[in-house]
């Protein structure tokens, strides 16, 4: 199957209130170009200096998410490139952001460990703490929540982690938090995470085929 194949066959399945993010680290622009030519417009990058090559090459017409682990050093090739910033889970990390974003604030999401897959992220018992925190950082606009369950085998062991991610940003909400974006799902849970209310799916492998082993993160 083709790259427009494999976008055909996902969209097929998305609700029109869900995003999917065609993640794209570690393919070449060529391969970001075909999806654009094939209507395709979100694409995930996890390396900021990646992320920066890209979007200065093929210029305007993607929208590009920076999903991995974001160190503060590397905020500035982010900032003005990347529409949604996933994985934000320090207030440093949030100013810095805020600060190089100008009077354009960057929209970005609470980052929520919930295992050891993800290298990131706050605990889920103080999420919604840093959830409000993060109101008072001038530069970003907080938009929801994001994370990476851990790895299972079976795509349906990962619903506990969307159902108690789904609750936290309810709980956000009903207490004034603008938690409307969950980003969960990949591409081997992204239709158990949309069952669970994702609005953002990250899907790699599926569209793109499988990375060599050596860039995989
Ligand atoms: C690589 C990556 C994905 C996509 O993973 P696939 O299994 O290839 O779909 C999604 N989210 C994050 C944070 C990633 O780093």
């Amino acid at each position: 199957m083709s790259i427009a194949d494999n976008l055909a066959v996902i969209r097929a399945a998305l609700p029109p209130t869900v995003t999917l993010v065609a993640v794209s680290k570690t393919r070449p622009a060529s391969i970001v170009a075909e999806a654009l030519t094939a209507g395709h417009v979100d694409f995930g990058e996890n390396y900021a200096q990646e992320l920066r090559d890209k979007a200065d090459e093929l210029g305007p017409g993607p929208r590009w998410h920076f999903i991995g682990s974001l160190q503060r050093n590397k905020v500035k090739y982010v900032v003005g490139r990347a529409i949604l910033i996933h994985d934000v889970d320090s207030i440093e990390l949030a100013e810095e952001i805020g600060k190089r974003s100008g009077s354009t604030p960057t929209a970005i999401l609470v980052g929520v460990n919930m295992g050891e897959l993800q290298k990131s992220g706050v605990p889920t018992a103080r999420a919604l703490e840093f959830a409000r925190a993060l109101m008072r950082v001038p530069g970003v606009s907080l938009r929801g929540l994001m994370t990476i369950p851990p790895a299972t085998e079976d795509p349906a062991a990962a619903a506990p982690y969307f159902a108690e991610l789904a609750a936290l940003a309810a709980v956000g909400r009903a207490d004034g938090l603008p938690l409307h974006e969950l980003s969960m799902g990949m591409s081997h849970d992204w239709a158990v995470a949309i069952a669970h209310g994702a609005t953002l799916v990250r899907v790699g492998t599926a569209i793109f085929g499988a990375r060599r082993p050596i860039t995989e993160t």
